[in-house]
């Protein structure tokens, strides 16, 4: 890439959650292979972030490439109404077997954002064709799932989000975030404010939303399963469903193949993505339980209304068998457990440091947590001349590279984070 490109960037091209007028740096990345990205200027950098959870094998696998690459010769692209291909069939009876038990019916969207959109939308036609009157969502604090409307609508409240576009989003009632941490011993008052919302008199929310165990860009919170238990109990008591957004905890991250497994339980609706391709390509999956298909497709509309034009692209969904075929091989549960190890050992110790408020591990999750905010440009630059993509946000600086990452290349990850605590200039006073 050239200067010229870069100046281009800059100039007219958004990046996440950036000002277009005073962008910070942005790498140039070529070319990526295994557990590192290529800069232009040939540097690698160690992968500390999986493109976001979604890179799990690594970058430009050979299964994953070849069955792409076998599915473009088919077809790249086919309409979903009407026509069927092998690919989403192949993909769905995966999805059908390895989630829980009354998970049964696939909608297949374009990104995880939508998923969230397809499962409020199915909670909602559900109530509509039992004849209730119920739109409201019941949530919790620090939740993040997604930037579109109605997933912005159960993000955390105290974010700008909601500020930024009040009066346009619907409102959905809050309560506190778990506070009983997953490794804690269970406090059953940790539950009392959303029991208690549920018990209360007058009309019952249509579902309960939350992310299972994990609060993630929220905060990357580790939360009881107890507490996902009572929610799960006290869903069943009210007859509110439950939704259950595994995009960022699902396919093994949290050392669970789902994080709903820790608890035991299984949502009504659940919300796939993230890994689901291998991060090759965007696609997401909204399942939920037969009762709650057959009686959505029974209500007035007499289906399901949702249907977007990339529904079950064929490319995507070779790549998420390639992918689910490879988690399938089950060398996974290993690989989590050793990073989980290494991140314990790494990560841990850093709570007696300065500038840390807390460190937690949670599967193939790394999280510090630091007493201010970083400075992201001088951070990240630090990490690149380093040798290592990790990419901050707020008070946090974690880590959640591929399970194919070897220990010495965690352990450049891990001492290239604590160096980094050392030099003031990393973070705002
Ligand atoms: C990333 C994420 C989403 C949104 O997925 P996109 O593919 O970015 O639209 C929703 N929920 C959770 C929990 C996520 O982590």
């Amino acid at each position: 890439m050239t200067a010229d490109d870069l100046a281009f960037d800059r100039r007219h091209i958004w990046h996440p959650y950036t000002s277009i007028t005073a962008p910070l740096p942005c790498y140039p990345v070529v070319a990526a292979e295994g557990n590192e990205l290529q800069l232009a200027d040939g540097r690698r950098l160690v992968d500390g972030m999986s493109s976001w959870w979604a890179a799990i094998h690594g970058y430009n696998h050979p299964a994953i490439n070849q069955a792409i690459a076998e599915q473009l010769q088919a077809m790249s692209h086919v309409m979903f109404g009407g026509i069927t291909h092998p690919a989403a069939v192949a993909l769905c009876r995966r999805l059908v077997a390895m989630t829980p038990a009354p998970l049964e019916c696939v909608f297949l969207a374009d990104s995880g954002s939508v998923a969230v959109e397809v499962a409020i939308k199915m909670a909602l036609q559900y109530w509509q064709a039992r004849g209730e009157d119920r739109r409201c969502l019941l949530t919790v604090r620090q939740g993040y799932h997604g930037d579109t409307c109605g997933a912005m609508s159960v993000c955390d409240p105290q974010t700008s989000m909601h500020r930024l576009f009040q009066g346009y989003l619907p409102q959905h009632e809050f309560v506190a975030a778990p506070s009983c941490r997953f490794d804690d011993e269970w406090r059953e008052e940790d539950i009392a404010e959303l029991a208690n919302r549920l018990a209360s008199d007058g009309s019952q929310p249509a579902a309960v939303i939350l992310e299972p165990i994990v609060q993630g860009a929220g905060g990357m919170r580790f939360y009881h399963p107890t507490y996902l238990r009572r929610v799960r109990e006290l869903c069943d008591r009210h007859q509110v469903l439950l939704i259950a957004d595994e995009i960022a905890t699902g396919f093994g991250r949290t050392g669970r193949l789902f994080a709903c497994e820790h608890a035991g339980i299984s949502p009504d609706i659940m919300c796939l993505g993230k890994a689901l391709t291998g991060g090759y390509l965007t696609l997401s999956a909204t399942l939920t339980s037969r009762d709650v298909a057959d009686t959505v497709s029974n209500g007035e509309a007499g289906c399901f209304m949702h249907g977007p034009t990339f529904m079950a692209n064929p490319l995507a969904c070779a790549a998420a068998n390639a992918s689910l075929a490879l988690l399938e091989q089950g060398h996974w549960p290993a690989q989590v457990a050793a990073i989980e190890q290494q991140l314990r050992d790494g990560l841990l110790p850093l709570r007696a440091h300065h500038q840390v408020a807390d460190a937690r591990v949670l599967g193939a999750i790394g999280v510090v947590e630091t007493h201010t905010a970083v400075n992201l440009a001088a951070l990240q630059h630090f990490f690149v001349t380093q040798g290592v993509w990790i990419r901050p946000f707020g008070r946090l600086i974690y880590l959640m590279p591929p399970y194919s990452i070897q220990p010495e290349q965690l352990a450049l990850l891990i001492t290239t984070l604590t160096a980094s605590l050392d030099r003031p200039a990393h973070f705002i006073a």
